[in-house]
């Protein structure tokens, strides 16, 4: 009696003065486990200014780089190949064709001269051989199908070039299916006809398909489509941040049913709700409705539309959500569908950064948050990478 009354007094006793984690104890559990970061749009880099990846930069200026995954005890990360939806003609699919191929070219030149720090990973092997020979792993995903255009063996085109992920379309609808930010609405409702056979193929090859940006309707014909487990690279949840981007809980539990996971995206207005009032969202606002919801007209329109986007947020800085805000995210999705079925996705250079984790430098911060709110070393694992294996893994046999 005397024990159980002491036990009680100690279980009471943790919940009330939960364990003092420090930096280093999240920094350790960093080194013991594998860690993924599954969306970054640092590649248009490359494209843009001839970034050197092999040295530390600034944020916000650029937030993904090798010196500060080593930093972060960042294992892997997958670097996005994007590009932004245009009006589709014969003009602008060439063009954006090229621009992808120009990124994967790029990507690769880059981490050929840097081949004693990263490789570049395709499967889930490459990625635990780099692992075991401290070397930073990076995959290749494509943001945006447009590059595909109506050429279904352009799939495989890419495939065999390295990209293991296709987010079926960006912020507008393409010829693979809706967009949930489209303001035109729905046009195909749902995923196209082109879009089924996309998503047939991707399956036969083992590319996973991510169900970022794309409507909830062609979610839901994407989960009656596929036969493997997807993933939504960078998508955070509607019940906590209403957002279109984000996934309604009906969407999240399907995506578990299915096995899948959702890999939180740490971008300031999915986490938190942005504030309409500020000088920062008018100016955003104005941008966007400027280029056209971010369909540009030709690349010297993209630039121009970036440089502008920059110096908002160097003359208005947002009041950027933090880490707990982020990990509130987390939370929900494990209290729906358990602990199997999420991940992050930090979309770091393409809009994502939080108050305190500005680069992958700072991702034991979040590592340490999950601690502080009992997370066990095991759960935390599979948030930052075993989750998101799992699929890709299953992702790989259905192919073999
Ligand atoms: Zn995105």
């Amino acid at each position: 009696m005397a024990f159980l009354k002491f036990s009680a007094i100690i279980i009471a006793f943790s919940v009330l003065f939960p364990k003092n984690f420090s930096l280093s104890d999240a920094k350790r559990v960093h080194n013991s486990i594998t860690t993924i970061d599954t969306h970054c749009d640092t590649p248009m880099k490359f494209v843009n200014n001839g970034f050197d990846i092999s040295v530390s930069h600034e944020a916000p200026e650029s937030r993904v780089d090798i010196p500060r995954m080593e930093e972060g005890g960042l294992d892997a990360i997958f670097f996005a190949i994007f590009t932004s939806q245009k009006p589709r003609n014969t003009e602008t699919y060439k063009e954006t064709y090229d621009l992808a191929n120009q990124m994967i070219d790029s990507t690769i030149v880059s981490l050929e001269h840097n081949k004693s720090t990263t490789g570049l990973a395709t499967s889930v092997k490459d990625l635990q051989k780099l692992e075991a020979e401290n070397k930073r792993a990076i995959f290749l995903g494509m943001e945006n199908g447009f590059p595909i255009a109506k050429d279904i063996n352009r799939v495989k085109e890419f495939y065999d070039k390295g990209v293991r992920y296709l987010t079926l379309c960006h912020s507008s609808n393409n010829d693979i299916c809706d967009s949930s930010t489209d303001p035109k609405g729905a046009e195909h409702h749902g995923v196209s006809k082109f879009g089924k056979e996309v998503i047939k193929e991707m399956n036969k090859l083992g590319m996973i398909i991510d169900v970022s940006h794309i409507s909830d309707t062609a979610f839901y014909d994407v989960m009656k489509y596929s036969k493997a487990p997807v993933v939504a690279s960078h998508s955070s949840v509607r019940s906590v941040c209403d957002h279109p981007r984000n996934m309604s809980d009906d969407m999240i539990k399907l995506l578990a049913k299915n096995d899948g996971v959702i890999q939180i995206c740490i971008l300031g207005d999915y986490i938190k709700s942005p504030d309409t009032t500020s000088v920062h969202y008018t100016k955003m606002q104005e941008l966007k409705k400027k280029y056209n919801n971010w369909q540009y007209k030709n690349d010297d329109e993209r630039k121009q539309a970036w440089a502008e986007w920059d110096a908002i947020n160097k003359n208005y800085p947002q009041v950027l959500p933090t880490i707990a805000d982020a990990v509130d995210h987390i939370d929900y999705v494990v209290k729906l569908v358990g602990i199997d079925h999420v991940g992050i996705g930090s979309d770091f250079d393409g809009g994502g950064g939080l108050a305190d984790c500005t680069n992958v430098a700072d991702f034991p911060k979040i590592t340490l948050e999950l601690l502080r709110r009992g997370y066990s070393e095991d759960d935390i694992a599979k948030i930052w990478g075993g989750n998101f294996l799992r699929v890709f893994k299953a992702v790989e046999k259905l192919k073999a």
